[in-house]
Protein backbone atom coordinates (compact mmCIF):
# COMPACT_ATOMS: atom_id res chain seq x y z
CA UNK A 1 0.00 0.00 0.00
CA UNK A 2 1.90 3.49 -1.22
CA UNK A 3 2.22 6.35 1.04
CA UNK A 4 -1.14 8.64 0.53
CA UNK A 5 -0.07 12.04 2.61
CA UNK A 6 2.81 13.32 4.08
CA UNK A 7 2.96 15.72 6.64
CA UNK A 8 5.93 17.91 7.73
CA UNK A 9 5.87 20.51 10.59
CA UNK A 10 8.28 22.74 12.47
CA UNK A 11 7.94 23.16 16.52
CA UNK A 12 9.86 25.34 18.87
CA UNK A 13 9.77 23.42 22.50
CA UNK A 14 10.68 25.53 25.19
CA UNK A 15 13.02 24.26 27.96
CA UNK A 16 11.30 24.24 31.81
CA UNK A 17 15.10 26.45 32.21
CA UNK A 18 17.85 27.64 30.37
CA UNK A 19 20.70 25.38 30.40
CA UNK A 20 24.51 25.87 30.27
CA UNK A 21 26.98 23.21 29.20
CA UNK A 22 30.97 24.14 28.85
CA UNK A 23 30.22 25.69 25.41
CA UNK A 24 28.19 28.42 27.42
CA UNK A 25 30.95 28.80 29.81
CA UNK A 26 33.28 29.60 27.38
CA UNK A 27 31.46 31.82 25.61
CA UNK A 28 31.11 29.85 22.63
CA UNK A 29 27.18 29.92 22.80
CA UNK A 30 24.40 31.37 24.06
CA UNK A 31 22.61 29.60 27.39
CA UNK A 32 20.00 26.75 25.18
CA UNK A 33 16.05 27.71 25.87
CA UNK A 34 14.20 25.80 23.70
CA UNK A 35 14.20 22.76 21.17
CA UNK A 36 13.70 23.25 17.81
CA UNK A 37 11.75 20.35 16.08
CA UNK A 38 11.00 18.91 12.44
CA UNK A 39 8.26 16.12 13.05
CA UNK A 40 7.35 13.73 9.67
CA UNK A 41 3.69 12.14 9.55
CA UNK A 42 3.80 9.65 7.44
CA UNK A 43 0.19 7.91 6.17
CA UNK A 44 -1.07 5.21 3.65
CA UNK A 45 -4.11 4.62 2.03
CA UNK A 46 -4.78 1.58 4.14
CA UNK A 47 -4.99 3.59 7.36
CA UNK A 48 -1.55 2.94 8.94
CA UNK A 49 0.58 5.94 10.17
CA UNK A 50 4.33 6.74 11.27
CA UNK A 51 5.71 9.41 13.27
CA UNK A 52 9.33 10.84 12.84
CA UNK A 53 11.31 13.89 13.81
CA UNK A 54 14.52 15.23 13.84
CA UNK A 55 15.72 18.45 15.95
CA UNK A 56 18.44 21.24 16.38
CA UNK A 57 19.49 23.47 19.35
CA UNK A 58 19.98 27.44 18.31
CA UNK A 59 19.92 27.10 14.61
CA UNK A 60 19.05 24.96 11.77
CA UNK A 61 15.39 23.28 11.69
CA UNK A 62 14.26 26.10 9.86
CA UNK A 63 16.53 24.46 6.78
CA UNK A 64 15.70 21.26 7.66
CA UNK A 65 12.05 22.21 7.47
CA UNK A 66 12.94 23.89 3.99
CA UNK A 67 14.58 20.74 2.65
CA UNK A 68 12.22 18.24 3.35
CA UNK A 69 9.02 20.73 1.45
CA UNK A 70 11.73 20.60 -1.36
CA UNK A 71 11.91 16.57 -1.71
CA UNK A 72 8.82 15.34 0.21
CA UNK A 73 6.74 15.12 -2.25
CA UNK A 74 8.77 12.44 -3.72
CA UNK A 75 7.08 10.23 -1.07
CA UNK A 76 4.11 10.13 -2.31
CA UNK A 77 2.90 6.40 -3.84
CA UNK A 78 5.85 4.99 -2.51
CA UNK A 79 5.91 1.50 -0.95
CA UNK A 80 6.89 2.65 2.82
CA UNK A 81 8.61 -0.68 3.35
CA UNK A 82 11.34 0.28 0.52
CA UNK A 83 13.03 2.56 3.48
CA UNK A 84 16.50 1.55 1.85
CA UNK A 85 15.13 2.90 -1.79
CA UNK A 86 13.24 5.47 -0.33
CA UNK A 87 15.97 7.08 1.17
CA UNK A 88 18.38 6.44 -2.03
CA UNK A 89 16.04 8.35 -3.58
CA UNK A 90 15.61 11.33 -1.47
CA UNK A 91 19.87 11.46 -0.71
CA UNK A 92 20.09 11.90 -4.55
CA UNK A 93 17.47 14.41 -4.89
CA UNK A 94 19.40 16.23 -2.64
CA UNK A 95 22.93 15.43 -3.51
CA UNK A 96 24.28 19.10 -4.32
CA UNK A 97 24.40 19.41 -0.76
CA UNK A 98 25.89 16.57 0.68
CA UNK A 99 25.50 13.43 2.85
CA UNK A 100 25.65 14.82 5.81
CA UNK A 101 24.07 18.04 8.07
CA UNK A 102 21.08 19.79 7.54
CA UNK A 103 19.89 17.64 4.30
CA UNK A 104 20.68 14.28 5.64
CA UNK A 105 18.87 15.61 9.01
CA UNK A 106 15.26 16.26 7.37
CA UNK A 107 15.41 12.93 5.91
CA UNK A 108 16.20 11.69 9.39
CA UNK A 109 12.64 13.09 10.10
CA UNK A 110 11.42 11.15 7.31
CA UNK A 111 13.45 7.92 7.96
CA UNK A 112 11.78 7.74 11.50
CA UNK A 113 8.56 7.93 10.65
CA UNK A 114 9.24 4.75 7.57
CA UNK A 115 10.64 2.54 10.55
CA UNK A 116 8.21 3.60 12.62
CA UNK A 117 5.30 2.77 10.09
CA UNK A 118 7.26 -0.72 9.12
CA UNK A 119 7.27 -1.48 12.84
CA UNK A 120 3.48 -0.93 13.22
CA UNK A 121 3.08 -2.42 9.92
CA UNK A 122 4.67 -5.71 11.47
CA UNK A 123 2.75 -4.88 15.05
CA UNK A 124 6.07 -5.24 16.68
CA UNK A 125 8.08 -2.59 19.23
CA UNK A 126 10.57 -1.08 17.01
CA UNK A 127 13.11 -2.64 18.94
CA UNK A 128 12.04 -6.63 18.28
CA UNK A 129 11.56 -5.13 15.13
CA UNK A 130 15.06 -4.79 14.60
CA UNK A 131 16.11 -7.64 16.74
CA UNK A 132 16.13 -6.92 20.17
CA UNK A 133 18.79 -8.36 23.15
CA UNK A 134 16.54 -7.03 26.09
CA UNK A 135 13.29 -5.29 26.80
CA UNK A 136 15.18 -2.24 28.49
CA UNK A 137 18.41 -0.50 29.02
CA UNK A 138 20.27 0.95 31.68
CA UNK A 139 19.88 4.70 31.61
CA UNK A 140 21.16 7.67 33.18
CA UNK A 141 20.39 11.27 34.12
CA UNK A 142 22.20 14.87 32.23
CA UNK A 143 19.84 17.22 33.18
CA UNK A 144 20.70 17.92 36.97
CA UNK A 145 23.96 18.36 35.91
CA UNK A 146 24.46 21.57 33.79
CA UNK A 147 26.97 24.00 34.68
CA UNK A 148 24.59 27.00 35.85
CA UNK A 149 23.34 24.71 38.73
CA UNK A 150 25.53 25.58 42.13
CA UNK A 151 27.12 22.28 43.48
CA UNK A 152 24.28 21.79 46.28
CA UNK A 153 21.38 21.86 43.66
CA UNK A 154 23.77 18.83 41.41
CA UNK A 155 23.62 16.73 44.58
CA UNK A 156 19.88 17.01 45.26
CA UNK A 157 18.77 16.60 41.78
CA UNK A 158 21.01 13.19 41.28
CA UNK A 159 19.89 11.37 45.08
CA UNK A 160 16.11 12.50 43.57
CA UNK A 161 17.00 11.18 39.90
CA UNK A 162 18.47 7.81 41.93
CA UNK A 163 15.25 7.52 44.10
CA UNK A 164 13.22 7.69 40.80
CA UNK A 165 15.10 4.43 39.06
CA UNK A 166 17.90 6.12 36.93
CA UNK A 167 20.32 4.07 37.35
CA UNK A 168 23.42 7.00 36.71
CA UNK A 169 24.60 10.24 36.80
CA UNK A 170 26.33 12.59 33.97
CA UNK A 171 27.47 16.24 35.26
CA UNK A 172 28.96 18.60 33.10
CA UNK A 173 32.68 20.10 32.88
CA UNK A 174 35.05 21.99 30.69
CA UNK A 175 34.71 25.00 32.71
CA UNK A 176 37.46 27.82 31.92
CA UNK A 177 38.54 26.44 35.45
CA UNK A 178 39.83 23.26 35.86
CA UNK A 179 39.93 23.73 39.70
CA UNK A 180 36.70 24.20 39.76
CA UNK A 181 35.33 21.16 37.46
CA UNK A 182 37.45 18.64 39.74
CA UNK A 183 36.07 20.22 42.95
CA UNK A 184 32.43 19.85 41.63
CA UNK A 185 32.88 16.33 40.20
CA UNK A 186 35.00 15.17 43.50
CA UNK A 187 32.10 16.39 45.77
CA UNK A 188 29.35 14.89 43.67
CA UNK A 189 31.30 11.80 43.69
CA UNK A 190 31.48 12.16 47.88
CA UNK A 191 27.79 12.21 47.74
CA UNK A 192 26.78 9.84 45.71
CA UNK A 193 29.56 7.07 47.06
CA UNK A 194 31.52 4.57 44.81
CA UNK A 195 29.15 2.14 43.95
CA UNK A 196 27.01 4.94 41.65
CA UNK A 197 27.43 4.85 37.79
CA UNK A 198 29.09 8.39 37.19
CA UNK A 199 30.08 10.12 33.69
CA UNK A 200 31.31 13.39 33.12
CA UNK A 201 30.85 15.52 29.36
CA UNK A 202 33.31 18.57 28.81
CA UNK A 203 31.55 19.21 25.69
CA UNK A 204 34.73 19.11 23.26
CA UNK A 205 36.41 22.53 25.65
CA UNK A 206 39.96 20.95 26.34
CA UNK A 207 42.97 20.63 24.20
CA UNK A 208 44.57 17.63 23.86
CA UNK A 209 46.98 18.21 26.98
CA UNK A 210 44.27 19.69 28.98
CA UNK A 211 41.89 16.58 28.86
CA UNK A 212 44.85 14.49 29.82
CA UNK A 213 45.47 16.28 32.64
CA UNK A 214 42.24 16.25 33.58
CA UNK A 215 42.37 12.39 32.52
CA UNK A 216 45.06 11.56 34.95
CA UNK A 217 43.64 13.57 37.95
CA UNK A 218 40.38 11.73 37.78
CA UNK A 219 41.44 8.13 37.29
CA UNK A 220 40.71 7.23 40.87
CA UNK A 221 36.90 7.91 40.58
CA UNK A 222 35.58 5.07 39.20
CA UNK A 223 34.17 7.12 35.71
CA UNK A 224 32.10 5.25 33.29
CA UNK A 225 33.54 7.65 30.67
CA UNK A 226 34.93 10.81 30.04
CA UNK A 227 32.56 12.49 26.92
CA UNK A 228 33.37 15.20 24.31
CA UNK A 229 36.95 15.89 26.14
CA UNK A 230 38.52 17.19 22.62
CA UNK A 231 37.08 18.67 19.66
CA UNK A 232 34.58 16.70 18.17
CA UNK A 233 36.55 16.06 14.96
CA UNK A 234 39.79 15.49 16.81
CA UNK A 235 39.64 11.86 16.24
CA UNK A 236 43.62 11.65 16.20
CA UNK A 237 43.47 13.19 19.56
CA UNK A 238 40.74 10.95 21.07
CA UNK A 239 42.63 8.08 20.12
CA UNK A 240 45.66 9.28 21.50
CA UNK A 241 43.47 9.75 24.92
CA UNK A 242 41.51 6.79 24.78
CA UNK A 243 45.34 4.93 25.06
CA UNK A 244 46.74 6.73 27.70
CA UNK A 245 43.65 6.51 30.39
CA UNK A 246 42.17 3.57 31.92
CA UNK A 247 39.01 5.82 32.31
CA UNK A 248 36.72 4.96 29.02
CA UNK A 249 36.64 7.78 26.43
CA UNK A 250 32.66 9.00 24.54
CA UNK A 251 32.24 11.48 21.99
CA UNK A 252 30.57 11.05 18.94
CA UNK A 253 26.97 13.01 19.37
CA UNK A 254 28.14 16.26 17.26
CA UNK A 255 28.91 13.95 13.90
CA UNK A 256 26.43 14.32 11.39
CA UNK A 257 27.64 11.58 8.89
CA UNK A 258 28.44 8.34 8.62
CA UNK A 259 31.89 8.44 7.42
CA UNK A 260 32.97 11.12 10.69
CA UNK A 261 31.53 8.34 12.42
CA UNK A 262 33.31 5.39 11.28
CA UNK A 263 36.73 7.14 11.45
CA UNK A 264 36.31 7.47 15.06
CA UNK A 265 35.33 3.62 15.03
CA UNK A 266 38.28 2.98 12.74
CA UNK A 267 40.77 4.78 14.99
CA UNK A 268 39.78 3.00 18.30
CA UNK A 269 39.40 6.74 19.17
CA UNK A 270 36.35 6.32 21.86
CA UNK A 271 35.31 2.79 24.32
CA UNK A 272 31.74 4.57 24.26
CA UNK A 273 30.51 5.46 20.55
CA UNK A 274 27.59 8.43 21.01
CA UNK A 275 25.80 8.58 17.27
CA UNK A 276 22.28 10.37 17.23
CA UNK A 277 19.69 9.07 15.34
CA UNK A 278 18.67 12.97 14.29
CA UNK A 279 22.10 14.76 13.79
CA UNK A 280 23.14 11.18 11.61
CA UNK A 281 20.47 11.58 8.87
CA UNK A 282 18.15 8.51 10.95
CA UNK A 283 17.64 5.09 11.73
CA UNK A 284 18.99 3.75 8.43
CA UNK A 285 22.57 5.61 8.91
CA UNK A 286 22.59 4.98 12.39
CA UNK A 287 22.27 1.10 11.75
CA UNK A 288 25.53 1.37 9.55
CA UNK A 289 27.91 2.81 12.16
CA UNK A 290 26.27 0.02 14.78
CA UNK A 291 27.24 -2.48 12.78
CA UNK A 292 30.58 -1.51 12.41
CA UNK A 293 31.26 -0.33 15.98
CA UNK A 294 29.51 -3.97 17.16
CA UNK A 295 31.89 -5.73 14.90
CA UNK A 296 34.75 -3.48 16.44
CA UNK A 297 33.56 -4.35 20.59
CA UNK A 298 32.83 -1.12 21.07
CA UNK A 299 29.91 0.32 23.42
CA UNK A 300 27.47 2.71 21.73
CA UNK A 301 25.46 4.71 24.10
CA UNK A 302 23.53 7.69 21.63
CA UNK A 303 23.67 10.67 22.47
CA UNK A 304 19.93 12.38 23.45
CA UNK A 305 16.70 11.31 21.79
CA UNK A 306 15.64 8.79 24.88
CA UNK A 307 12.55 8.34 22.67
CA UNK A 308 14.16 6.82 19.90
CA UNK A 309 17.34 5.56 21.28
CA UNK A 310 15.89 3.31 23.96
CA UNK A 311 14.75 0.95 20.96
CA UNK A 312 17.90 0.95 18.98
CA UNK A 313 20.08 0.47 22.54
CA UNK A 314 18.12 -2.34 23.32
CA UNK A 315 18.57 -3.78 19.62
CA UNK A 316 22.45 -3.49 19.78
CA UNK A 317 24.63 -6.68 21.42
CA UNK A 318 25.95 -4.80 24.25
CA UNK A 319 23.98 -3.62 27.33
CA UNK A 320 24.91 0.17 27.40
CA UNK A 321 23.25 3.45 28.37
CA UNK A 322 20.60 5.77 27.17
CA UNK A 323 20.63 9.39 28.06
CA UNK A 324 17.68 10.65 30.41
CA UNK A 325 16.89 14.03 28.91
CA UNK A 326 13.13 14.91 29.18
CA UNK A 327 13.64 18.18 26.66
CA UNK A 328 11.51 16.25 24.07
CA UNK A 329 8.70 14.50 26.11
CA UNK A 330 6.33 17.95 26.11
CA UNK A 331 5.40 16.77 22.46
CA UNK A 332 4.56 13.12 23.30
CA UNK A 333 1.83 11.44 24.97
CA UNK A 334 3.42 8.74 26.38
CA UNK A 335 6.08 8.19 29.15
CA UNK A 336 9.10 6.05 29.47
CA UNK A 337 8.86 3.99 32.18
CA UNK A 338 12.32 3.93 34.61
CA UNK A 339 13.00 2.11 37.23
CA UNK A 340 15.41 -0.02 38.77
CA UNK A 341 18.45 1.85 36.99
CA UNK A 342 16.78 0.73 33.86
CA UNK A 343 14.65 2.14 31.27
CA UNK A 344 11.77 -0.25 29.35
CA UNK A 345 11.14 -0.54 26.06
CA UNK A 346 7.64 0.67 25.18
CA UNK A 347 5.57 -2.39 24.62
CA UNK A 348 3.40 -0.67 21.75
CA UNK A 349 3.93 -0.89 18.10
CA UNK A 350 6.53 1.19 16.34
CA UNK A 351 8.18 3.50 18.14
CA UNK A 352 5.06 3.94 20.30
CA UNK A 353 4.57 7.31 20.18
CA UNK A 354 2.25 10.14 19.09
CA UNK A 355 2.60 13.39 19.32
CA UNK A 356 0.49 15.69 21.74
CA UNK A 357 -2.75 17.94 21.19
CA UNK A 358 -0.50 20.60 22.90
CA UNK A 359 2.23 20.23 20.74
CA UNK A 360 0.34 22.28 18.60
CA UNK A 361 0.57 25.20 20.88
CA UNK A 362 4.37 25.55 19.73
CA UNK A 363 3.97 24.85 16.11
CA UNK A 364 5.52 27.30 13.87
CA UNK A 365 5.10 25.87 10.35
CA UNK A 366 3.33 23.28 8.30
CA UNK A 367 3.07 21.38 5.20
CA UNK A 368 1.45 18.73 4.12
CA UNK A 369 1.61 16.73 0.13
CA UNK A 370 -0.99 14.54 -0.67
CA UNK A 371 -1.55 11.57 -3.26
CA UNK A 372 -5.10 12.42 -3.99
CA UNK A 373 -4.41 16.52 -4.91
CA UNK A 374 -6.84 17.68 -1.82
MG1 LIG B 1 27.20 15.23 25.54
Amino acid sequence: MGIASVRFGRYAVPLARPVSDAKVATGRQRPLAQLDVLTCEIATADGLEGLGFSYTTRAGTPAQFAHAREVGELLLGEDPSGIGRIYDRLSWAGASVGRSGVATQALAAIDVALWDLKAKRAGLPLAKLLGAYRDSVRVYNTSGGYLQAPIEEVKEKATRSLAGGIGGIKIKVGQPSMGEDLRRLTAVREHLGDGVPLMVDANQQWDRAGALRFGRAVEDLGLVWIEEPLDAYDAEGHAQLAAALDTPIATGEMLTGVPDLVRLIDLRAVDFLQPDVPRVGGITPYLKVAALADHAHLQVAPHFVMEIHVHLAAAYPRDSWVEHIEWLSPLFEERLEIAGGRMAVPDRPGLGLTLAGRARDWRLDEVEFRADGR
